[in-house]
């Protein structure tokens, strides 16, 4: 395991999601990249600037959230907050980075809807975790899937063993994050534009990690993020 390929819809959604998992990895030497699909220009709170000026904000801020887990490599792909769909242009772009960065793992979002905590079921969040699966597979290792990424910009097909689903209603895998879980505070923080207003986030998201790691049978405690884990061939 080199390199990890982590293909979020907003800018915060990986820090909520997996910081502390990402913590790990870097910890562990593994080489995590970011892919941003939009700018979160449709987020904030008590937001005082433009769509613009807010979409340059979260950049700035997702950038130095990475930098607290020792990810130094963010890509945003600028697609509009809140209007994401799983189309073909966005398969392409997914796949472009794919076949650049040539990860050995790649975590995104669940396409999948999860009626017990809907916020992470957001309509970006489904159609960025379906478009990643979908560059995945089929077309990051079709030679003849966007053959205009082989033929103009040399990108040869690249095969991703597994993926890590987020958010989704059937985790099947537990990563202890007791360890990390003040780095992770630290990435949400970052977040001020999102998360400035949030007084208790950090007990809000120990209960809600400490209620992952029960079901996941760790001891009285322990903290964990939850994945479902994909192998794709
Ligand atoms: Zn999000």
């Amino acid at each position: 395991m080199t390199r990890i390929l982590a293909i979020t819809a907003h800018p915060d959604d990986i820090d909520f999601g997996a910081a502390g998992t990402v913590a790990q990895w870097t910890g562990q030497g593994i080489e995590v990249v970011y892919l941003i699909v939009t700018d979160g220009d449709s987020g904030g709170h008590q937001r005082t600037g433009d769509a613009g000026s807010m979409a340059a904000l979260r950049r700035a801020e997702q950038t130095a959230a990475a930098t607290l887990l020792g990810v130094r490599d963010v890509r945003f792909l600028g697609y509009p907050d809140g209007r994401v769909e799983p189309c073909l242009d966005l398969r392409r772009d997914i796949t472009r980075v794919i076949r650049q960065v040539r990860p050995d793992r790649v975590l995104t979002h669940s396409p999948e809807r999860n009626y017990a905590r809907i916020a992470q079921s957001h309509p970006d969040h489904r159609a960025v975790g379906s478009a990643a699966l979908d560059a995945v597979y089929p077309d990051a290792r079709n030679p003849y899937a966007f053959p205009e990424l082989l033929a103009d910009d040399g990108l040869e097909p690249w095969t991703v063993p597994e993926v890590w689903l987020r958010g989704g209603p059937t985790p099947n895998h537990y990563v202890d994050v007791t360890d990390t879980f003040d780095r992770k505070i630290a990435a949400i923080r970052a977040h001020a534009s999102q998360t400035a207003h949030l007084d208790d986030i950090g007990g809000v998201l120990r209960g809600r990690l400490a209620a992952i790691a029960e079901k996941a049978g760790l001891p009285v405690g322990r903290l964990a993020e939850s994945f479902q884990v994909i192998a794709t061939s």
